[in-house]
């Protein structure tokens, strides 16, 4: 059980849709794999569309040539003459990014340490890191240029550190920065008023163009050359190019620290500020694709997929401007896994679903969603593995191919599903029953005329099963459909409708094996005997065996439903010798009794072509005693023999040894006239269909007389089954019917019976010519 379940869960995980799902997170959990694409994407994103930079920041930058002698420091002087021209200004407060050359200028080191104080809480010193780093275990404060004691002891510090990346790009920002066991802020969460946020770090808003970063040079503040008020209640940072080395910012390429600072305040100033990596759009995309995948209408599922693919770019962008960084690499790397692995999938089962004859086959019919409202049709072409047999190979596909045109441009459909085996499958719209048959019958019509492949020419005939279970599923309906098409070849019908009982049977039909030996064992299933009689005489002649099965809970079962299970359950073979063994017995019986009847029995043409058929009758009757001339086979003449060759040369071996052969039905299947040529028989059985009708019908009466007259002519005598009134057999022995059969004459009884009345009558006919 337990086994079982991490069975399944192993095959799930294994699958596309679990892979793609588990592959991307792995990469980004182990080693960040996907930061180089988050990297570029992010490069992207900031040069795409970006904003001015906050005009309530000034930069004033005191530039190298101001410098006296070193390019990284100014003088205490200058600085104080700076700072003293901003103060004029009114700006809301300054800070000072400028490493200062102190203790060199005592006047000037005294003006600076004024012009600071004249600010009082409102300037800061900023001091930065001098390199980038990458982890928090990586803060040294040697790196940092702490401010002389003399500046330093009245005035606030902040502090500039930006985590970077592997190319050096700023990518994060702690809220503040502990140096030397002191706290300090950072200058953007200082310039934006956030101390703290709900990570520990935040991340900069590259979208800020630094371009656009207002800066004054200090030489035009000290000549009073700007704009007025430029300052007046502004922030103001006095800034010295080149103390610490560029940084990479995002869609500007390198630049200096400050345009990282204003960025990160920009950020700051939203609600959020954090970075969330690929994880969350990631998880979004694949909840979709889970989605998508187990949506059933196709266009629903389209535009789940479509939206899986839109979240990628779409939940960064909408992101955005609460400040939340959301990265795309490692959801857009899932659809790629995914979208690969269905077009693979989807290649494979198109080579699954295709016959050799290059047409979607019965599987790829199975797997499609059926419209509502539609009939699933099998046909079923006749003899079609002795037509493939006579074929070359490479025409194979061609008969295939022709059969199907035929079949689409007779019922008006586009695709039409090959299966092995001579079936052909589609759907098409379900029109009333009446219609739908009619419908089929001419389709049966086109196939009257032979099928040319290449310089091969055939007779064919084709059977269709019918499936109007519009409820069902694809499948069952596609098998229920070919299951109903071979038995209308089986039993040489035009169509065959499947009826939806018949799945409720499926438990009957699978054990029906084990059934049928227990009711010939207990005697459930017997013989009825019919008589059949001499028409010139009006004597019994012979009699015909007919299976029964009286079931204790079903009833009576008829052998025309039992027969084609027993048939598909391999049971026929078994139940025919019974059969013979029965109807011997009772022969015997008969001949003892003074009535040496014609005895026949009925042999399923399943069996007709088995090479053990005519060893196994033959060492029956032998090991009984009877005589085989005693002995009418009744065959039904069908086209569903497999092997026509096998069953002829069997049939000719048994009328050899003396059997007399019948053909049953003869007129309902496809089997003409031309069928009696290579057919080795001595008896046609008219069907009860037609003899039924002679009276009423001028056409089924010709039929019958002029069959009578042919089969005469043939060497053949003629039976005629189904005769239930006097008039009918008048007309048939006017006709000059030889053999007559019905309930008229006498219906099926148990073997007890049939003796009663043989006893009544006396006097028998004897059936041996
Ligand atoms: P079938 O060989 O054509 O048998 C004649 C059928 O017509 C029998 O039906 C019989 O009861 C029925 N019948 C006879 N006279 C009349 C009549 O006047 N009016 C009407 N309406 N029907 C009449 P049954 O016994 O139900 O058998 C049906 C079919 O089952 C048979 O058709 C035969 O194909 C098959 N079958 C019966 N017994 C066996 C058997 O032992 N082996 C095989 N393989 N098939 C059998
Ligand atoms: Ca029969
Ligand atoms: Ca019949």
């Amino acid at each position: 059980m337990l086994n079982n379940a991490n069975g399944s869960m192993l095959k799930k995980l294994r699958s596309p849709l679990y892979l793609a799902l588990l592959i991307p997170a792995l990469l980004v959990c182990v080693g960040d794999w996907f930061a180089p694409m988050d990297h570029s994407f992010r490069n992207m994103r900031s040069k795409l569309d970006r904003y001015d930079a906050p005009a309530d920041i000034v930069v004033v930058s005191v530039g190298h040539a101001d410098s006296s002698r070193d390019t990284t420091v100014v003088s205490s002087r200058k600085l104080s003459d700076v700072l003293t021209g901003i103060s004029r200004q009114m700006p809301y407060r300054v800070f000072i990014d400028a490493p200062v050359e102190f203790g060199l200028d005592v006047d000037g080191d005294r003006q600076l340490l004024e012009a600071i104080g004249n600010f009082g809480r409102d300037a800061a010193l900023v001091v930065r890191n001098k390199r980038f780093i990458i982890e928090d275990s990586d803060f040294r404060s040697t790196d940092f240029n702490m401010p002389v004691p003399a500046i330093a002891g009245s005035v606030p510090i902040v502090v500039s550190s930006w985590y970077t990346n592997f190319f050096d790009y700023a990518i994060s920002s702690p809220y503040e920065v502990t140096l030397a066991g002191k706290r300090y802020p950072t200058l953007a969460s200082t310039l934006a008023g956030v101390p703290h946020g709900l990570f520990a770090k935040f991340v900069p808003d590259n979208r800020v163009d630094p371009d656009t970063i207002r800066t004054v040079p200090a030489s035009a503040i000290l000549m009073g050359n700007f704009t007025p008020g430029l300052l007046t209640g502004r922030t103001v940072i006095v800034s010295l190019e080149g103390t610490v080395p560029p940084i990479g910012y995002y869609g500007s390429g390198r630049r200096e620290p400050i345009a990282v600072d204003i960025a990160g305040a920009v950020a700051l100033r939203k609600p959020m500020a954090v970075y969330l990596g690929g994880i969350p759009v990631l998880v979004a995309s694949w909840l979709l694709i889970l989605a998508g995948s187990r949506a059933r209408r196709k266009r629903r599922k389209a535009a789940i997929y479509a939206l899986s693919l839109a979240v990628i770019p779409g939940l960064p962008l909408l992101a955005e401007p609460v400040g939340i960084t959301l990265q795309p690499s490692a959801a857009l790397f899932c659809a790629m896994i995914y979208g690969f692995s269905r077009l693979w999938q989807h290649r494979i089962r198109r080579e699954q679903l295709t016959n050799a004859s290059g047409l979607p086959n019965l599987m790829a019919l199975g797997a499609s969603q059926l419209n509502i409202g539609c009939d699933v049709v099998v046909a079923v072409i006749a003899r079609y593995e002795e037509i493939l047999a006579t074929l070359p190979k490479d025409l194979h596909g061609e008969c295939a191919r022709q059969i199907a045109r035929r079949l689409s441009v007779g019922s008006g459909i586009e695709t039409v599903f090959n299966g092995e085996g001579g079936h052909f499958a589609w759907t098409e719209e379900a029109r009333p029953l009446e219609m739908q048959l009619d419908h089929l019958e001419g389709l049966r019509a086109l196939f009257s005329a032979p099928l040319e492949i290449g310089s091969h020419k055939f007779d064919t005939n084709i059977h269709f099963g019918l499936d109007r279970n519009e409820g069902l599923d694809a499948l069952t309906r596609v098998n229920s459909a070919v299951a109903s098409a071979n038995d209308a070849m089986a039993s040489g019908r035009a169509v065959e409708l499947f009826e939806a009982d018949r799945l409720a049977e499926a438990s009957w039909e699978l054990s029906l094996h084990a059934r049928i030996d227990e009711g010939l064992r207990n005697g459930e299933i017997w013989l009825a005997y019919q008589t059949q009689w001499d028409m010139k005489t009006r004597r019994p002649s012979g009699v015909e065996a007919l299976i029964r099965w009286s079931h204790p809970t079903r009833g009576p079962i008829a052998p025309d439903a039992f027969i084609l299970q027993a048939e598909r359950a391999g049971r026929i073979d078994a139940l025919t010798y019974w059969v013979l063994n029965e109807a011997i017995t009772a022969g015997l019986a008969l001949n003892t009794m003074g009535f040496p009847l014609q005895m026949s029995i009925n042999l399923s043409a399943q069996m007709v072509d088995k090479a053990e058929l005519v060893p196994s009758i033959l060492d029956i009757v032998q090991r009984r005693g009877f005589d085989p001339r005693q002995m009418t086979i009744e065959v039904t003449e069908t086209s569903s023999v497999r092997n026509r060759p096998a069953a002829v040369s069997n049939l000719s071996r048994l009328r050899d040894r003396g059997f007399k052969l019948s053909i049953d039905d003869f007129g309902t299947g496809e089997a003409s006239l031309a069928y009696l040529a290579d057919l080795p028989s001595d008896e046609l059985k008219l069907d009860r269909r037609f003899v039924s009708r002679i009276l009423s019908h001028d056409r089924d009466h010709k039929i019958v007389s002029n069959t009578i007259t042919m089969a005469h002519a043939l060497g053949q005598s003629v039976v005629a089954e189904g005769i239930e009134d006097e008039a009918t057999f008048r007309l048939l022995s006017s006709m000059g019917c030889d053999v007559g059969q019905g309930y008229h004459l006498g219906r099926p009884q148990p073997f007890s019976d049939l003796c009663q009345t043989l006893l009544k009558m006396g006097h028998v006919q004897t059936g041996i010519v």
